[in-house]
């Protein structure tokens, strides 16, 4: 079974399908930090976003994977921490908007999700990943409440950022991951929509886990 859980950043993705994975005992699979990965090892490596020779093939040796703690693995180092700084979330949109990244990630994701139940979050996991997922979910929060989010994760890593300046990154990666032209983020036609921005996060994830359960009791 295939869970896709999409929409843009902060919206409370990450938090729920750890939830809703851990209760339904699925795999989860953070997507966005794939794309923060490969963004952390080009940016280790010194190559450049237009150096298209150099991107394909670091891409040929690139080696991401979850381990079992669900921390993500780039190259055999666990860079969990290291792909959630200000520097690399305001790089990561550049760099998953280059096709061949996105081809490389998208077929990384098929193979993983291939293996068990899972519950995929990202931006294109319902449109592209896999259209047919047995269900679909949107997240939106208001903006503030989003930022707020945000500054919580960037404190339990040491690093800093005023409300306003987290906002206007927010603002600006919305935009661009809207904005690409392959796989921008947007809702599926038939995606459930679940503004988080009064939830709690046990009520993000009983919204989901309900609906789940409840089909398959009917079926
Ligand atoms: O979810 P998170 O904010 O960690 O995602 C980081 C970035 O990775 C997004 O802003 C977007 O550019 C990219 N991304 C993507 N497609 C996905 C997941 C994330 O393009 N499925």
């Amino acid at each position: 079974m295939i869970i896709a859980i999409d929409g843009p950043s902060a919206s409370g993705k990450s938090t729920t399908a750890k939830g809703v994975s851990n209760k339904l005992g699925f795999t989860h699979i953070d997507t966005g930090s794939m794309y923060r990965a490969v963004t952390l090892g080009l940016s280790h490596e010194n190559i450049m976003i237009d150096d298209h020779n150099r991107i394909i093939s670091y891409l040929e040796n690139l080696n991401i994977k979850f381990d079992s703690n669900d921390h993500i693995v780039l190259n055999g180092e666990n860079v969990s921490n290291a792909i959630r700084t200000v520097e690399i979330s305001s790089k990561v949109s550049m760099i998953s908007a280059i096709p061949e990244i996105r081809s490389k990630m998208v077929d990384l994701q098929r193979s993983i999700a291939g293996k068990s139940d899972c519950v995929l979050e990202g931006r294109d996991i319902g449109t592209v990943v896999f259209p047919n997922a047995d269900y679909k979910f949107y997240m939106i929060a208001d903006i503030n409440i989003r930022a707020k989010r945000r500054l919580t994760e960037l404190k339990q890593i040491n690093e800093s950022a005023t409300i306003e300046e987290i906002i206007s990154s927010i603002k600006i990666r919305d935009e661009l991951d809207s904005k690409r032209s392959h796989s921008p983020l947007k809702k599926a036609m038939d995606a459930i929509e679940i503004d988080t921005s009064l939830l709690s996060i046990n009520q993000q994830i009983e919204k989901i886990v309900k609906i789940v359960k409840q089909n398959k009791k009917e079926t």
